[in-house]
C-alpha cells in the first residue's frame, strides 16, 4: 500500500491538460470560472507539479461508446461543430439548456475529461495514487447531459480498473451532490460498490438513505450545515467500516469542492482540512486510488482545496501562507455568485482552512448507524 504521510513524498501522479484554460460554459453559468487551472497553477507555484504530471489523452469515440450511446456522442460532436442545438437534440439529450449549455469546444473538453480519468486508472494500476482534478462529472447519463456534465468520466475510471481484471472496486463520492450517474452505471455490476455523501434536498434529488441497490450502494444524505466533526464521524463510523469489510483492490474518489464553507451551491460548512482528511482515509483503504475533482462554484475555496488536496496526496507539507505569486492569482479571480462582503480574507492568503467545528447532530449519528448495518 502506498504510504501517505504528510512530509514524506510518494509516487503520486497528476493528470493534466491545457484545455481547461480555455473559456467554457459561456456566460452566466456557475462553472464559467477558473477552476482546475488555478488549482494546478498554485500547486506548481509551490513546486508540487514538476516531474509528477502526466498528459491527459482525449478519449476516442470507441472508448466513449463503452458507456455513452452513439446517438448522444454524435449529437454532442455535431452540435459543437455546428454551433447550434436542434429542438430534438435539446429534448432528447438535455443539451443546449441553461443547465448544460452548448459552448465551443465542449466535445473535446468532455472527451478529454474521460480520457484523463481512464488514463488515471491505468497509471494507478501500478499501486499509486493518481489525481485528475478535471474529472468528477458524476451526473453524466448514457444518453445525455445532466447537472453540468456531458459525459461521465468517473465511470471510465472505474472501467479502466475493471479492465485490468480487478473485481472489487469502490467508488466514493464526496461531492455535495449525489453521484447518481456512477451509481446507476454500475447498479447491475457485482464488482463495483458505491458510497455517496451528499446534501439532502439538492440536485438531482436521488440518493436516499434506503437506496442500496441490491446492497452494493450506500447513500448518506446529510442535513444542511455539515461541519468537520460530522464528516469525520461519517467517515470513521460508516465509510471506513464499509471499506474495511469490502477490502477494495482500488478506489475512485470524487472530490467536489462544493461541500466547502462558502460555496454558493450548497449549505455544507466543511473546511478543506476535513475534506482532505476524509479523502486520505478513503485512499488508505486500497492499494490503488484514482482521485477526481467534481463540482465547486467558489473559485477561491475550490482552487485552494484542490491544490492542498494534491499536496496531501503527494506528501508535500502545506505552507502556512501562500507565496506572493499564488496570492496574486487568487486576488485576480472574480465570481458573481459570491458577494464581496462574504469573501473570507483567508481565501486570499492561506492554503489550509481554519477548522469548521461543531457538535455531531443526532441525525448524523443515525445515518452512520444505518449505513454500517450490513
Ligand atoms: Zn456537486
Amino acid at each position: 500500500m502506498t504510504e501517505i504521510t504528510a512530509g514524506f513524498q510518494n509516487d503520486a501522479l497528476v493528470v493534466m491538460s491545457e484545455i481547461y484554460r480555455r473559456a467554457a460554459y459561456g456566460r452566466n453559468h456557475p462553472l464559467a470560472i477558473p477552476r482546475v487551472e488555478t488549482a494546478l497553477d498554485i500547486a506548481a507555484d509551490l513546486g508540487w507539479i514538476a516531474g509528477r504530471n502526466r498528459p491527459s489523452p482525449v478519449a476516442d469515440e470507441g472508448l466513449l461508446a463503452r458507456f455513452h450511446t452513439p446517438a448522444w456522442i454524435a449529437a454532442l460532436r455535431e452540435a459543437d461543430a455546428a454551433g447550434v442545438v436542434s429542438a430534438a437534440v435539446r429534448s432528447r439529450h438535455g443539451l443546449g439548456t441553461m443547465e448544460n449549455p452548448l459552448f465551443r469546444g465542449v466535445f473535446e473538453r468532455a472527451a478529454t475529461s474521460v480520457g484523463g480519468s481512464f488514463e488515471a486508472a491505468r497509471l494507478a494500476l501500478d499501486g499509486r495514487i493518481v489525481f485528475h482534478p478535471a474529472g468528477g462529472t458524476h451526473h453524466g447519463r448514457p444518453d445525455g447531459a445532466s447537472g453540468f456534465c456531458y459525459f461521465n468520466d468517473p465511470v471510465f475510471a472505474v472501467l479502466g480498473l475493471l479492465d485490468a481484471g480487478l473485481d472489487r472496486v469502490a467508488y466514493v463520492d464526496l461531492d455535495a451532490h449525489h453521484g447518481d450517474g456512477v451509481e446507476n452505471a454500475f447498479a447491475a455490476d457485482p464488482r463495483v460498490h458505491t458510497v455517496s455523501i451528499h446534501e439532502a434536498g439538492r440536485f438531482p434529488g436521488t440518493g436516499a438513505l434506503d437506496d442500496r441497490r441490491e446492497g452494493r450502494a450506500r447513500n448518506l444524505p446529510v442535513p444542511r450545515g455539515l461541519v468537520d466533526d460530522e464528516l469525520a464521524h461519517l467517515i470513521d463510523e460508516a465509510v471506513v467500516p464499509i471499506l474495511k469489510r469490502l477490502a477494495p483492490q482500488a478506489v475512485v474518489v470524487t472530490c467536489g469542492a462544493d461541500p466547502l464553507l462558502g460555496d454558493p451551491l450548497s449549505a455544507m460548512r466543511l473546511s478543506n482540512r476535513a475534506l482532505i482528511a476524509a479523502t486520505l482515509a478513503v485512499v488508505a483503504r486500497a492499494p490503488r486510488a484514482v482521485v477526481l475533482g467534481g463540482g465547486g462554484y467558489n473559485p477561491w475555496t475550490l482552487a485552494r482545496h484542490w491544490a492542498a488536496l494534491w499536496g496531501a496526496l503527494a506528501g508535500f507539507p502545506a505552507p502556512d501562507r501562500l507565496p506572493e505569486v499564488s496570492r496574486r492569482r487568487l486576488a485576480a479571480l472574480d465570481c458573481d455568485l459570491v458577494e464581496e462582503e462574504d469573501r473570507d480574507p483567508a481565501w486570499f492568503e492561506t492554503l489550509i482552512d481554519r477548522p469548521s467545528n461543531g457538535p455531531v447532530r443526532d441525525e448524523i449519528r443515525a445515518i452512520a448507524a444505518a449505513i454500517r448495518t450490513p
